[in-house]
């Protein structure tokens, strides 16, 4: 650790964002990369177009360009830096727009902290009010690379109400603590099961107890309980976050479609 402290460089902004914030989860398939995802669009809508970033960290698995119907790679301006893709008015960058291909990646955690640098400081952020980060599962060296290389405002900590998810989202917390980022809140997804059919709903995954506690335990709110539903799955499956039925991004859809993914 000491070693790795001494040859990464200080903490320094990305030039023009005013706040980077992780998303993370203990385990994978917890909905982490769902939650950011909306969270950035739901954000860019707020916050209006092109006010918003989304960075897939997730080196290994990058599942962001799917879920946000982008592909292609990105163009390179004065300075060799890239340009991100836009979609749903967010400027989005991913390695999945870097590595062609489906072969997988396979690195060591010195090249994972190289790619790191790369898609923050290698790219054309700014201006940005937010830039939404989904990190891989767990507590790595994507996290430690985040965490040391530039001031982060916070992390979102994902989970769903399963024992072996929570105990995970605490250690992945335990750790952020460690690294000084504050924690901003408790995610609880697939709290319960909407049928498709009916709209009954049922806790297949047990009570939110647990994640109320975990959010306790750290001085933070849950802030949110994300239904399972089918559908929710079948529009990231499309290119399609969720928030984007809500009514109010209906004005961002038709903003996007003029933008479209220049
Ligand atoms: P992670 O990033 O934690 O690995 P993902 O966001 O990729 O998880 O989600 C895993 C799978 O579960 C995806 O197929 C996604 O569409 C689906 N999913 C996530 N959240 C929900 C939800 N609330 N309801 C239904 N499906 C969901």
């Amino acid at each position: 650790e000491a070693m790795m402290a001494r040859s990464l460089p200080k903490q320094v902004s990305i030039p023009g964002v005013n706040h980077i914030i992780l998303v993370s989860s203990g385990k994978g398939g917890v909905g982490k990369s769902t939650v950011s995802a909306n969270l950035a669009v739901a954000l860019g809508i707020e916050l209006g177009e092109r006010k918003v970033g989304l960075l897939d960290a997730d080196v290994f698995g990058p599942s962001i360009p799917t879920m946000m119907n982008l592909e292609g790679s990105p163009d390179i301006v004065e300075g060799n830096k890239m340009v991100p893709l836009v979609n749903y008015g967010l400027k989005v960058m991913s390695m999945g727009f870097l590595v062609p291909g489906s072969g997988p990646v396979v690195w060591r955690g010195l090249m994972v902290m190289q790619a790191i640098q790369d898609l923050t400081k290698n790219v054309k952020w700014g201006p940005l009010d937010i830039l939404v980060v989904d990190t891989p599962p767990g507590t790595g060296d994507t996290h430690l690379s985040l965490a040391q290389t530039l001031p982060l405002s916070g992390a979102l900590v994902v989970t769903t109400s399963q024992k072996v998810a929570l105990n995970a989202a605490r250690k992945g917390a335990q750790m952020l603590e460690k690294v000084k980022v504050p924690i901003i809140g408790v995610v609880n997804n697939m709290s319960t099961f909407i049928c498709s059919k009916c709209d009954t709903p049922s806790n297949i995954f047990g009570t939110n107890e647990g994640a109320q506690m975990l959010a306790k335990d750290f001085g933070v709110k849950v802030l949110s309980n994300i239904p399972l539903d089918p559908r929710i799955g079948e529009l990231s499956d499309t290119g399609q976050p969720v928030v984007l039925a809500h009514p109010e991004s209906k004005q961002v859809k038709s903003r996007s479609i003029t933008f479209g993914a220049s």
